[in-house]
Formats: structure tokens, C-alpha cells, sequence
């Protein structure tokens, strides 16, 4: 995690349950729209108000648990994965749970399967929904059989992953969809705090010639007033009016509301983090932090000390090496960093294993099998690095060579040489220049130079030239005498004087390696 992240402390006594925020993935026409058309209609409140829902990017419901709680539910309402994987691959996870809509008679398809990789590789909450039961051809149980074949086991099949059989289109089985949803939500024991300042994430961003640059955010902690600095990609902005998905403006919000926030002056991106502020100095403080942040949710296993995860997408050419290789990538697990794989599959790289490595910042692991250079040509426009390898030994080696890259290097110095220091010629704030004699070791033209008086160390800087007699020379050895201009690291007052000894230095990064 990086102190950019949404600050969630489950310690704090402030915090409280927060409602989760849902989106809707899986192959087109098998009932994403309906589902959530249905759910809105059946759900949102203030519908009186003139029937007026306008279509803002989510929408918040409200739904009574058998228990007879009244809870909310925000529902994102774009379907279709590629605003959630945009929004994965700026790092933000605006969704708790994803809902997989697989239609009972066409059963899962290519993009249920993308879809799936997609949620898979979030850390969002999987519940399947098997729609259009109602049909005549609907074979739920040939769904559940064929997802099982890809690993996802729902319960009943063996496994955990929840399921719902419904109806987008009656309504058959949505309130306990619902109910699914609440349960999953109260398991992960979501958490905000209402006095905290606002923290989300942008899910959709507008022009609009009569009210301007509006977007709609999902505050996932905290909450804003109109009047309240924004601040997103390093900009700040205030906030000049908020609406709520049933279009009524509010003068305040809180998560995890989704709301239509007007007066910004750029178009903030979508799956942009955004943050607020009631002051400008907290707000300018924050828009130096608060770049494109990566989001973490108010999950119970995330600690500040996580290590950091090196994503892998493992293709291979059979189910056994595929099985061995997970466990063994699986088990690259080291003090600060480890593998972790987000996808694996037999066979070709393919076009959904590039949108998973992109969204994921994975690297992309093939074993035994070819990548076709199409595959491989649009891996590297992704940024994703693909490690091709025949034998084991050399996947795990080089997995591993990728995880020290994770490592934060280490700087090492190392000594060269001793100058004293004789006589000193011109002393400016950001240059001096010296002669010295070469004490022992070299000096030499671009090292690095502690300046010493007594033992304690005065000023460091750069040596940039070096000169015998009128000639400019590149190093001198002990014994020679030369002239030296010194850079400070930084404009001093401090003044190098006869007497002082620099230290010469290299540095050297040293990137460690894992054992
Ligand atoms: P999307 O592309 O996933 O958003 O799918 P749509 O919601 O647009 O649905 C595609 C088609 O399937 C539409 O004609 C819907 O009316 C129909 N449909 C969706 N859900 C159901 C259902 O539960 N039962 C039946 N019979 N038809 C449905």
C-alpha cells in the first residue's frame, strides 16, 4: 500500500459500516442492464418525486435483510468490464463485490470467462448470478458445471463462491441476490468514518455546456460539502453543487453515496481517486500526495506492512504443469515481497491474458507453449513483461529475478581517495574551488566528496573538474597536487577551509537479490 490509499483503521471507534458498492460484469445479452434496470426500478426510493432517476454512472438502493434491517446498496450502473478494468488499471478498486451475470441458457461464454478473470484479479467479492431461469432452454446446473470447470466451485457445487438463480427479466430471485449481497458485505465487515473528509474514486466524467465539467464519484469514506476543495491528479478544485442519483442536490454527502459533483475546471479520468478538504492549505497539501492513488479497501487483512505482490499470468501446456507451477509461484513468498497468481490457464498467451496482465501490472509467464508475435507485440505495448521458459527451474528463476526487482535498492559507497585540502581559491554558495594534495587513493572527476574538519563531516557535493597546473585532467593520483571545483548537493554557507580532508567516493546501487 502507499500513504496515498484510503486510510481505513479498524481500530478507530468513528468507523462505521459502510455500505458495500457492487458492479455488474459478464457476456453481453445475458442481462446486465435488465438486472440493474430491475433492481432500480423495484428499490430506489423517491420515486415520487416525479419519476425523476437520472442516469449518473451508479445509484444507490435501499433493501430490508430477512432480519428486517433496512440497508443500503450503491449498484454501479455501467455495465460491462471496461470501466472496471480502467479502473483496476489505474490501481483504484471502486467495487466490494462483482456480480457475474451468466444467462441459464447460453451458459458462460468468452466474456464471461474475461469478465470473470477480470473479477478474479480484483480483490472484489465474486457472487454469480445465473439469469433468465424463466427461459424454457435455462440449464442453470450446465452454468454451474462449466464454471467449475474453470475453477470457480459455487456452493452446492463443492465450493464457496455464493450464487443466485434469478430472473432479471420477472424479478425471480433478485431480493435474495439482494440478500446475498448484504451477507457478503456484513462477512468483509466494510467500514468508513462519516467525519473524515471524503475519499473515492471517479466512475464517470462529463462536459456539459449549461452546468460544466461534472463527474460522479463513489465516496468510499468520509464525506463532502458543497463548498469543499477537491482535489484529483494533482489539481484542486471546489465543489459547487452535489446530487444524489435520484437527482435531488444535497448540500452534503457521504459514502458510500454515489453523487454528480460539479466545478471542476479539468475532466477528472475515470478510476481517478479523488480527496477533500474543508480548507485550501489541507486541500494544496493533499494534491501533492493525492496523485492517480491505488485504492485499499476497508478489508480486515490489510495491514500498512503488506508486501508488495508481483502478479503472474501463468500460461502452460498442460493441467499437471500448470498445477505445479501455481503451487511453486505460490510459494515464492519472501520477507517484503511475493508471487501471486492472478490467472492461469493452459495454452497460448491470448488477448484476455494481455487485458488481465495490464489491469494487474502482471508478468506474463508462459511455459512450454509459444506466444504468437501479435501476443507478444501487444504484451509490450501493455508495459506487461513475458517470461517464456521450458524448464521449470528457469520460470521460477526468472519470476524470482522479477521479484528483486521489487526490492528497494541498496546504495552502497564506496571509498577512492583522500584529498587535503591546501589552499582555497573562490568559495561561492553553490561552487568552490580548492587545491589540494592527493592524500592516498585517487580523486576523480564526477565522484562524490564528504568534506571533513576534525573528523566531522561539513558539507557534501561533486567534484565536476579537476586541474594540474593550467590543464584540465580527468583524476590524479596520491601524491599530486591539483585544483578541484566542488558542487554542494545543495546552495551552502559553508565554506571549505585548509586543513580539511575530502573523502572521495563512489556509490554503487546494489540491487539485492533474492537468496
Ligand atoms: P446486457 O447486454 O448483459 O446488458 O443484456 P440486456 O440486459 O440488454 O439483455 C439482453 C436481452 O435479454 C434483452 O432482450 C432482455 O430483455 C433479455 N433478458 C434479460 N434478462 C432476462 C431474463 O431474466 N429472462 C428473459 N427471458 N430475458 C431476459
Amino acid at each position: 500500500m502507499t500513504k496515498q490509499d484510503i486510510k481505513q483503521d479498524p481500530d478507530n471507534t468513528t468507523q462505521t459500516e459502510r455500505p458495500p458498492v457492487v458492479a455488474v460484469l459478464g457476456h453481453i445479452d445475458h442481462g446486465k442492464t435488465t438486472l440493474l434496470d430491475y433492481i432500480r426500478k423495484a428499490n430506489v426510493a423517491g420515486k415520487e418525486a416525479g419519476g425523476i432517476t437520472q442516469h449518473i454512472g451508479a445509484y444507490e438502493i435501499t433493501h430490508a435483510t430477512a432480519d428486517g434491517q433496512e440497508k443500503k446498496i450503491t449498484f454501479i450502473d455501467t455495465p460491462g468490464h471496461e470501466a472496471f478494468s480502467k479502473m483496476r488499471s489505474r490501481g483504484a478498486q471502486v467495487a466490494d463485490i462483482a456480480i457475474l451475470v451468466v444467462a441459464a441458457d447460453e451458459g458462460a461464454k468468452p466474456q464471461t470467462l474475461e469478465a470473470l478473470e477480470q473479477i478474479l484479479a480484483s480483490k472484489a467479492i465474486l457472487i454469480v448470478a445465473i439469469n433468465k431461469i424463466d427461459r424454457p432452454e435455462a440449464k442453470p446446473e450446465r452454468v454451474k458445471q462449466q464454471l467449475a470447470e474453470k475453477g470457480v466451485l459455487l456452493e452446492g457445487w463443492g465450493g464457496t463462491v455464493s450464487n443466485q438463480e434469478i430472473s432479471a427479466k420477472t424479478g425471480q430471485g433478485v431480493p435474495e441476490l439482494l440478500d446475498l449481497i448484504l451477507l457478503a458485505a456484513e462477512m468483509e465487515e466494510l467500514k468508513a468514518d462519516p467525519s473524515a473528509p471524503a475519499e473515492g474514486i471517479v466512475i464517470e466524467s462529463h462536459k456539459d455546456a449549461k452546468i460544466g465539467n461534472s463527474a460522479t464519484l463513489i465516496i468510499k469514506n468520509g464525506a463532502m460539502r458543497v463548498g469543499n476543495y477537491i482535489t484529483y491528479n494533482g489539481t484542486v478544485d471546489k465543489i459547487k453543487s452535489i446530487r444524489k442519483s435520484d437527482g435531488q442536490p444535497v448540500p452534503e454527502a457521504a459514502f458510500s453515496s454515489p453523487v454528480l459533483v460539479t466545478g471542476f475546471n479539468e475532466l477528472p479520468l475515470v478510476g481517478e481517486m479523488f480527496h477533500t478538504a474543508s480548507d485550501l492549505k489541507t486541500a494544496e497539501k493533499l494534491k501533492q500526495t493525492a496523485k492517480l492513488a491505488p485504492s485499499a479497501l476497508a478489508r480486515k487483512e490489510s495491514t500498512p506492512t503488506e508486501k508488495k505482490e508481483l502478479a503472474v499470468v501463468l500460461k502452460a501446456d498442460t493441467f499437471g504443469s500448470k498445477e505445479a507451477l501455481e503451487k511453486l509461484i505460490g510459494e515464492l513468498s519472501f520477507e517484503t515481497v511475493a508471487a501471486k497468481v492472478v490467472k492461469s490457464d493452459v495454452g497460448e498467451v491470448n488477448e484476455s491474458d494481455v487485458s488481465v496482465a495490464e489491469a494487474t501490472k502482471a508478468v506474463v509467464a508462459s511455459f512450454k507453449v509459444k506466444t504468437l508475435p501479435s501476443m507478444a507485440k501487444m504484451l509490450e505495448k501493455s508495459g506487461a513483461r513475458l517470461i517464456q521458459a521450458d524448464i521449470i527451474y528457469d520460470l521460477i528463476n526468472a519470476i524470482k529475478a522479477e521479484l528483486s526487482l521489487l526490492l528497494e535498492p541498496e546504495i552502497i559507497r564506496v571509498d577512492i581517495g583522500k584529498v587535503s585540502v591546501l589552499a582555497t581559491f573562490k568559495m561561492d554558495r553553490s561552487k568552490m574551488i580548492v587545491g589540494g594534495r592527493v592524500a592516498s587513493g585517487k580523486i576523480k572527476k564526477g565522484a562524490k566528496i564528504e568534506v571533513k574538519r576534525d573528523g566531522a563531516p561539513v558539507i557534501s557535493g561533486k567534484v565536476t573538474q579537476i586541474k594540474y597546473v593550467q590543464e584540465e585532467i580527468s583524476e590524479a593520483t596520491a601524491g599530486k597536487e591539483c585544483g578541484m571545483m566542488f558542487i554542494p548537493a545543495e546552495p551552502t554557507d559553508k565554506k571549505i577551509m585548509a586543513g580539511d580532508i575530502l573523502e572521495v567516493y563512489e556509490e554503487e546501487i546494489k540491487r539485492p537479490t533474492i537468496e
